[in-house]
This record gives structure tokens, sequence and C-alpha cells, in this order.
């Protein structure tokens, strides 16, 4: 990363968010153009949006591009690697967009790779360099998942920053997908991590620390696991999503009579103990969707105690949103202006770093990383310029 790249990205967007969106004229109501601001007044660069939902259907990039109009700096782009089957046998001429509105499975719905890039291709330079678009459309279970990866960077050089979100545990969601489980010790994913640390796509990875209703003062069941896989690769850069929890996965408690002000004690001993570690320096974690907020912003005390552990290791995490197919600025806006309790109590170095710094250290290296590498295999994007 040299400074003349980064200064060029910043340049970009400066002029981009002075000249207002260009595409909200096509579908949004008639309104004022936005006031001209300068790129360090934006509030936070979202390391973890999902433009399409469960059905592959959602939000147009050009209405996405508006509604983060100024507050907004930088966001990824990714869709939903799992389509939900319509199975008329199972819900009739309901159909469902959401995992829990079925009990049909889910499959692999490999397409989002070139649904994404194409939609960041149809965009102004000015526009895409406000994008990271992430390649999610493999199975993490199938060998050939690696295969995949390649062929997509190759058929879409110059357009991809990294691979994810992509999910190995979720409760919910892993035993409805079609065909083999995946594992954390499946060989498949270490093909796909050796690909990440060779061409520098950084990986944003879901995966549950522990099963839903563990056992209170048990070890999370998948940390070890998560451990080993990612200390094998080292020369990857690895977000771990939601800091490991979900919807009903919890952060593990001391006991299950614990006092409420201890209830998260463990789980941050399980974090802290990842951040302290110097083999796991290549791991970041994300703080996105409301789900894991709740948790974050339970009480008082919660929101105190992740903040100082956030003020220790101010490189170490990332706002992200996790919003998906967003119908508004209301709903995409909602996971970062509710986290204003945790913001406030962050110092303004550690609120920088988690809300765009970090985003912005290791997206433009991973930028910087894949386009070298892209080149090295003689692929390169027609006309592209350096980005
Ligand atoms: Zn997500």
């Amino acid at each position: 990363m040299t400074r003349r790249h980064r200064w060029s990205a910043r340049r970009a967007l400066a002029l981009l968010v002075a000249a207002a969106p260009p595409a909200a004229a096509q579908s949004a109501p008639q309104r004022a153009a936005p006031p001209a601001v300068r790129a360090a007044d934006y509030d936070f660069d979202d390391s973890h949006f999902h433009l399409t939902n469960y059905v592959q259907e959602g939000t147009s990039v050009r209405d996405y591009l508006r509604i983060m109009g100024t507050r907004v700096g930088r966001s990824t782009l990714f869709g939903i690697p799992l389509q939900q089957t319509w199975a008329y046998a199972n819900s009739g001429s309901y159909a469902p967009t959401y995992y829990l509105q079925s009990d049909a499975p889910l499959y692999y719905y490999s397409f989002t790779d070139a649904f994404i890039a194409m939609a960041y291709r149809s965009l102004s330079p000015e526009q895409r360099a406000r994008f990271d678009p992430m390649i999610t459309g493999f199975n993490p279970a199938d060998m050939y998942a690696a295969a995949h990866i390649r062929r997509v960077l190759r058929t879409f050089p110059g357009v991809f920053t990294g691979i994810g979100e992509f999910s190995i545990h979720k409760e919910f969601v892993s035993a409805k997908i079609a065909g083999e489980v995946a594992s954390l010790t499946n060989p498949a994913l270490d093909s796909i991590l050796a690909l990440a640390g060779e061409s520098g796509l950084v990986v944003l990875i879901h995966n549950d620390v522990d099963m839903p209703f563990a056992k209170a003062g048990a070890e999370p069941v998948y940390l070890t696991q998560m451990k080993d896989l990612v200390r094998r690769h080292r020369n990857a850069t690895i977000i771990w999503a939601h800091m490991g929890l979900g919807r009903i996965v919890q952060p593990v408690r001391s006991s299950a009579s614990a006092p409420a002000t201890e209830r998260n004690l463990n789980f941050e001993l399980v974090v802290q103990g990842i951040l302290a570690d110097p083999t796991l320096g290549h791991v970041s974690f994300d703080i996105s969707w409301d789900e894991v907020q709740k948790y974050i912003l339970a009480t008082p005390e919660t929101t105190r105690r992740s903040a100082d552990m956030i003020n220790r290791y101010p490189d170490r995490f990332l706002f992200g949103s996790d919003v998906v197919a967003p119908r508004d600025s209301a709903m995409y806006f909602a996971v970062y202006d509710a986290y204003r309790p945790l913001w406030t109590l962050l110092t303004p170095d550690a609120r920088v770093k988690v809300s765009r710094g970090n985003y912005e250290r290791l997206f433009d290296a991973g930028r910087t990383r894949v386009r070298a590498w892209e080149r090295a295999q003689g692929w390169v994007a027609q006309g592209s310029t350096d980005r």
C-alpha cells in the first residue's frame, strides 16, 4: 500500500461525496442535493453488507449508493451465497424469502458472484472506488471451492477485494444446506484460506463459536478448531464476523446462575485470549448484526466492558451493519445509530479505527495485493485504471 494509492482513493471519495450521488435521480423522490462534505466527515465504512437476500433479491447498487449518501465512505458488497428453495410441497403458494420461513433446503447459488461483479461494473470509476466486492458463491465443503474463486477472479479481474461473508457453523442454517455439512476441519476450507493468503483476498468468515443452548461454563465447542484453522493461515487477513456470536449463540457465561453483571465474563476472556495471542494477530472481529448488538448493549456494564476491550485493542475491531437488502436509510442506519452508547465510550482513536480506519487499512491492502496477484496471473481488466 503506497501513500499515493491511499491518497488517490481518498481523493476519489472526496470528489464523489462532494459531487452528490448521481444515481439518485432515477428512482428517488425529489430531494435537495446533500451538502458537500469532506471525506473526513463521513460516519463509517461498512465491513459487512448484503446487497441481496436469501432469494437473491434486494437493493440495486445505485439505490444503495443513494442510501450511503454522505454518511458512509466505503462498503463491502456481497449478496448471500445461499438460496432458499421454494418447495411447493413444503410451503405451497407461500414464497419464502428467509431461511426461517421454510423447511426446504438452502443451496449454493454461485451466480451471485457474477451478479455482484456486474453491479459493480455498472458504476463509474469514482463510484467503484467506494466498494469492495466480495466472492461468496462457493461451497466451503467442496474441494473445488478454491477453483471457483480463481475462476471468478479470472472472469472479473479488477473487481473483487475479498471472500465472504461465507459460513461454516451457523445456527439454523448449516443443517439446512443441501449436501455435506461444512466443517472447520475440512481440507476444502484450508485450500480456500490458502488461496486467500496467497492472493491477498480479505476473508470474512461467519463461524458460531459455540452450539446453540451450550452448557454454561464449558469451552465454546468450535473455539479450538477455529483457532487451529486460522493459525494454519497466518498470511491471510481474516475477519471473524459477529465475534462468533449468533441470534441464540450467546456469549458464554461463567455459570448459569451468574449475576447479570458477570454473564459475559467468559466470553470476554475468550476474545481477549485471541487478541493477546501473537499467533492470531491476523484475525480481527466485526461487531456487525443487531443480534450481536443486543449482547454488547445488554446493560451499561456489558457496554462498558465491551468498550474497554475495544479501547485496549482498537486495531482489531470493525464496524459493519450486516443489513440485508435495505429498503431505505432508516433500516440501513439503525444498527450504526443504535451503537451510540458504545461509540461514546470509545476513545477518539478507537472510534475512528473501528468505524473507518481499520476498514481502510485492511481493504486497501487487500485491493493492492489482489490486483498485483491478478496481474501476476496475466489477468488484467480491460481499460482498468489503478484503483
Ligand atoms: Zn451477514
